[in-house]
């Protein structure tokens, strides 16, 4: 029997699941459509039912896998998606329909800017806001903004209906444990942790392959389950591959000492001054 997936709560008092799906990458290839598909579907059936895609991924491609993924089990699913800075601001309402469009739904659970770019952030929010006023999202956030974005972002009206800060976030990437990961938990502002595994680059560190072996897991694993302990962050790891997707989910399940947590430490040091927010 598997632990349920925990959940994280948005300010609005929606739950969502802690462990979600990324797509980066996916509907690239026509060849691999299939096992993209089939691999969404089961880390739905496995509970994981937060999905997160963007525009930019494949050029609407990744949206276009996610509709055909959720077809049918929309209602199971929250479902992100990001706009370009390009197309923020007022731009965003129409980039909005379009990827609506690719994910054959009418609406969205969190429309997240991707990153800051050019346009005055009370632009974007109040376009953001005008397509929660139509139905078209639930919620809005922002990704790969740092401490210092964030306190602007509350500072134009409508900024603090903020709902989640995507950013990369990982075991080898702690800086945000400095000061935006407290920022945003003190305000109940969710963290999505993208890159969890560092794209596959963090498997493997002796060390985290160490200490995999004596909880009988595997270094994904640890990797998820560092971040599943901490308040308010939600991994998305990205898996074409169906088995991969149980056994990330399967992290949920893994209790790690606090002297292994200590050891791991060691080898992944916490920071101990700012650093600027690294984005990939
Ligand atoms: P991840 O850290 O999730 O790593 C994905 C890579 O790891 C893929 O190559 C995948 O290969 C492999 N992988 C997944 N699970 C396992 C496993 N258990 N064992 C071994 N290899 C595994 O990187 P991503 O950059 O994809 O980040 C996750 C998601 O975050 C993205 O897909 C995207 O949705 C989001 N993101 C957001 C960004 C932003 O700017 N807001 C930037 C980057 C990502 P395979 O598919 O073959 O299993």
């Amino acid at each position: 029997m598997r632990d349920p997936v925990p959940t994280v709560t948005l300010p609005s008092g929606i739950m969502v699941p802690a462990l979600g799906l990324g797509t980066w990458n996916m509907g690239e290839n026509s060849a691999t459509a299939r096992d993209e598909i089939a691999s969404l579907k089961t880390g739905l059936d496995l509970g994981m039912t937060l999905i997160d895609t963007a525009e930019m991924y494949a050029d609407g491609g990744s949206e276009e896998i996610v509709g055909k993924a959720i077809e049918g089990r929309r209602d199971e699913v929250f479902l992100v998606s990001k706009v370009y800075p390009a197309n923020a601001s007022q731009g965003a309402v129409a980039a909005c329909e379009r990827s609506l469009k690719r994910l054959q739904t009418d609406r969205l659970d969190l429309y997240l800017l991707h990153w800051r770019g050019n346009y005055p952030l009370e632009e974007t929010v109040e376009a953001f806001e005008d397509l929660k006023a139509a139905g078209k999202i639930e919620a809005w956030g922002v990704s790969n903004f740092d401490v210092v974005d964030m306190d602007e972002l509350l500072s134009v009206p409508n900024g603090g209906n903020v709902a989640a800060n995507q950013v990369l976030y990982n075991l080898s990437r702690r800086g945000i444990e400095y000061d935006l990961l407290p920022w945003c938990q003190e305000r109940g502002i969710p963290i999505m942790a993208y890159s969890p595994i560092e794209q596959g680059r963090l498997l493997h560190h002796p060390e985290l392959i160490r200490i995999a072996k004596i909880y009988q897991a595997t270094p994904a694993q640890v990797a998820l389950a560092f971040l599943l302990e901490r308040d308010g962050v939600i991994p998305i790891p990205k898996s074409s591959n169906p088995q991969r997707i149980e056994e990330n989910r399967d992290s949920v399940d893994i209790d790690i000492t606090d002297e292994d947590w200590a050891v791991l430490d060691a080898a992944f040091p916490p920071p101990s001054r700012k650093k600027s927010l690294d984005m990939l």
